[in-house]
């Protein structure tokens, strides 16, 4: 067991919803006053950009790139004012406003200017991008700051360039372990050790060479969980819009059920397999320390939420939770002469490998494999890359939908029974991993929404 600190300190990341205004910042500041250790040790806070906010970061971004100079204006004009008129609300007037609003105006002036710069350049790099999207999170911190302050919870700003360090891929940014623990201990530890509450923008790191970078969509629940490894932290807290990891997507299911407990693997699976509560890196820093993960509502601060942790008892004995993905691209690899001859498989990953591309799920017939995608960016170059020594077609709009548990290892009954629950729909793919934590097929998106409420009466009904 790796040692804990005495003091039991979490980290605390609020997602978008719960920022969004200054009403929700009035409830975070009450959870945040309520997770100080009885020593006056933490929270350390963790932010994601105010709802719609990075949403429309990017939509600028791209109106700035296209030469539409005077909607990217009036976009980020909206974005000033929207956080000088939270600040006003959340901190008093005097001299700790006023420092807000002059970091406020620094920051939209900042990009201001680069969105004229990108309007000239005609063209948007993802490094440019990157430094856009931050925006977001370096705003938000800086309020979720000097409001804690002001309310009384002595809170310090955190610039999240100065706490993870990632490698330069950027606008998916992977964190450097040793660095990010490096940084977090000389730039966040001393204002925990002081007994005030840092606050860290997520999303947003730097690369070793100091470029601002970012870690992904929804990737703010990545920066919480490293924030948490990199400290030490007893528990890593995900704040959200929903009562926790719940049974299904409740935008396709309209009354999933909540999860009370899952494992680490179980919530990593559910995770990657689109469960948006969670980004899939979240779990793999936890895993590493050992530091459970819990998702709360913070529209109900005392609820018990989702504890996902190393072990669950073994008490529940159904599927844990549905995942799904849209926008699924399967691709079929044909090759009559090659595909029993060793070299083939390793030919084949090697272009997915070459144009970083990440195959979810695999199949393999007599002579053909098939491999199902998300990211589409390099698909004709990888297409073109296959067909130099396979046939090759392609299948766009498929979902991908996958039953989880930890209960599918010891009863393959709980297979059969998913497939059986789908039988007069048409199937595509079907996967058990070696891991048999799940099962996963793919199907016409048009199919989802039946599939999913037929599996889920079948199982949490
Ligand atoms: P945040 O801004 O707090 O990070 P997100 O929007 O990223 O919140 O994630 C929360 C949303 O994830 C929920 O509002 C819900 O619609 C969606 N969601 C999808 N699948 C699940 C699931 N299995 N359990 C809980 N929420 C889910
Ligand atoms: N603000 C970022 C996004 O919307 C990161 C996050 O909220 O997790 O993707
Ligand atoms: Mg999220």
């Amino acid at each position: 067991m790796l040692q804990r600190p005495a003091s039991h300190m979490v980290v605390q990341k609020f997602g978008g919803t719960s920022v969004a205004d200054p009403e929700a910042i009035r409830r975070l500041i009450e959870i945040v006053r309520a997770a100080r250790t009885r020593d006056g040790r933490g929270p350390a806070v963790v932010v994601s950009a105010m709802s719609g906010i990075t949403d429309a970061l990017l939509a600028m971004a791209s109106s700035a790139g296209a030469s539409q100079l005077d909607e990217a204006e009036a976009r980020t004009n909206q974005i000033r004012e929207r956080h000088v008129a939270a600040a006003r609300e959340l901190v008093a007037a005097g001299p700790a406003l006023d420092h807000l609003l002059s970091e406020i105006h620094e920051q939209a002036d900042e990009l201001a200017s680069i969105i004229k710069a990108l309007a000239v350049l005609r063209e948007v790099s993802p490094r440019t991008l990157d430094v856009v999207a931050a925006s977001g999170e370096l705003l938000s911190s800086r309020l979720v700051a000097a409001a804690l302050t002001s309310a009384g919870v002595e809170a310090q700003w955190v610039d999240a360039r100065q706490a993870v360090v990632t490698n330069d891929e950027h606008t998916r940014a992977t964190p450097l372990k040793q660095e990010t623990r490096d940084k977090l201990r000389a730039n966040v530890q001393p204002a925990i050790d002081q007994g005030r509450v840092p606050v860290i923008g997520g999303f947003v790191g730097a690369t070793t060479a100091g470029h601002t970078s970012t870690l992904g969509r929804g990737g703010s629940d990545y920066s919480g969980a490293l924030v948490g490894a990199g400290l030490d932290a007893a528990e890593i807290q995900i704040w959200t819009d929903v009562d926790g990891m719940l049974s299904a997507d409740p935008r396709i299911i309209k009354h999933p059920k909540l999860v009370s407990q899952l494992s680490f693997e179980e919530a990593a699976e559910l995770a990657y397999f689109g469960a948006k509560v969670l980004h899939p890196s979240t779990i793999l820093p936890a895993i590493e320390r050992n530091i459970p993960v819990r998702i709360l509502n913070s529209w109900k601060p005392t609820a018990a939420g989702t504890l996902i942790t190393g072990s669950v008892s073994s008490a529940r004995r159904g599927l844990t939770g549905l995942a799904s993905k849209r926008d699924v691209t399967v691709i079929d690899i044909t090759s009559t002469r090659m595909l029993m001859a060793y070299g083939f498989l390793r030919r084949v990953f090697e272009v997915f490998e070459r144009y970083r591309t990440a195959v979810d799920m695999v199949t393999t017939s007599e002579v053909s494999v098939s491999v199902t995608v998300d990211d589409i960016r390099h698909l004709n170059e990888i297409v073109e890359a296959l067909n130099e020594f396979a046939e090759v077609s392609v299948e766009r709009g498929m979902s991908l939908l996958c039953a989880v548990g930890d209960v599918l290892q010891d009863e393959p009954k709980i297979a059969a029974r998913v497939v059986g629950v789908l039988e007069e729909v048409p199937l595509r793919m079907i996967s058990q991993a070696a891991s048999r934590r799940n099962i996963t097929v793919v199907l016409r998106q048009a199919d989802l929404p039946h599939a999913m409420e037929r599996l889920h009466e079948e199982f949490f009904g």
